[in-house]
């Protein structure tokens, strides 16, 4: 083997390495808040890179594996310490967001397939929902599962193509981009909030009081609502703007605190709305989840790439 082809081999081993990202990469900005939310030695880890758009990050306790989704190319990944990457589901039908069940069967947003669907124990998969009001959804994008065993899902416009000479979006049946309540025992699907530009990320508080809903169209900022004991929700007030692109998917701990994905990474927001700190990344993130063995690895999907990173806390809620 000649010199430059060794060379070659070698930095292209290089790039596959996973990548720790220098503790500079945590930005806080209440010190001693965000000193509880991460080691003060955390590092960020790059786990995977080369990927499409990655989005829907869920953990599966049973498996110890990480499954997400990579939209352009219409695929379900999974990641495991010992495993890496391998492919989960393909064609995914262009899977977004992801979560499980009370059950523990995984809830998969789709914008080609425009529901959101189940997959059985035997691996088969079911349509949950697929239309509000006789019409079908636009594109499912991210979804939520509360502990009286209801779907909460956004349906913002994203996954439906848009006309060039136009500029409307093609096939949409909604007249609007709406927050969904389905509730599995008896069929029925409500709109939940109506006006959402797009209506993206969402996340309960830890005694599921407070629904967060990500805005990332215009507004770019995350809604707070409070949730009824119908399985209503008030008018909601704004929780927070973000001052780096636009919030996307959005976690909360069990302390309360709102992790958010931003233009710069993911921003982490107190209970009051204060920005608490930052994980810098050198990509935008779309989503993220806590997740690992002991639910103290918070998973980023970050562009073409995925990251991980410590954390002091484990999520609220499945
Ligand atoms: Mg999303």
């Amino acid at each position: 083997m000649k010199t430059p082809a060794r060379l070659r081999l070698l930095l292209t081993l290089i790039a596959l390495l996973p990548a720790s990202l220098e503790a500079a990469d945590l930005a806080p900005v209440d010190a001693a808040e965000f000193a509880r939310c991460l080691p003060a030695d955390a590092k960020v880890e790059r786990l995977a890179t080369g990927l499409g758009f990655t989005e829907g990050p869920v953990w599966l306790p049973r498996e110890g594996v990480l499954v997400f989704s990579d939209i352009p190319k219409d695929q379900l990944l999974r990641w495991s310490p010992a495993g890496g990457i391998a492919g989960f589901r393909e064609p995914s039908r262009n899977a977004n967001g992801n979560t499980l069940d009370l059950q523990g069967r995984l809830l998969t947003c789709e914008h080609s397939g425009r529901r959101v669907a189940r997959r059985e124990a035997d691996g088969t998969l079911v349509t949950v929902v697929d239309r509000f009001d006789g019409r079908r959804l636009n594109s499912p994008n991210d979804i939520v599962v509360k502990a009286d065993g209801t779907l909460w899902f956004t349906d913002p416009e994203y996954g439906l193509k848009t006309n060039p000479a136009t500029k409307q979006r093609e096939g949409k049946e909604q007249p609007g981009n709406f927050v969904y309540r389905h509730d599995p025992a008896t069929g029925a699907t409500t709109a939940v909030v109506r006006d959402f530009v797009q209506p993206n990320g969402l996340a309960f508080s830890p005694d599921e009081k407070l629904l967060y809903i990500a805005d990332s169209g215009t507004p770019r900022h995350i809604r707070v609502f409070a949730v009824g004991a119908d399985g209503r929700l008030d008018a909601g007030r704004v929780f927070c703007r973000l001052d780096q692109g636009g919030p996307d998917g959005i976690r909360v701990d069990r302390e309360g605190r709102v992790w958010s994905s931003s233009g710069d990474g993911v921003q982490v927001f107190h209970p009051d709305g204060r920005l608490v700190g930052r994980i810098l990344l050198p990509e935008s993130a779309a989503n993220l989840c806590f997740g690992g063995p002991d639910g103290r690895t918070l998973y980023i999907t970050a562009r073409k790439s995925l990251y991980a990173v410590r954390t002091s806390v484990t999520g609220a809620g499945r």
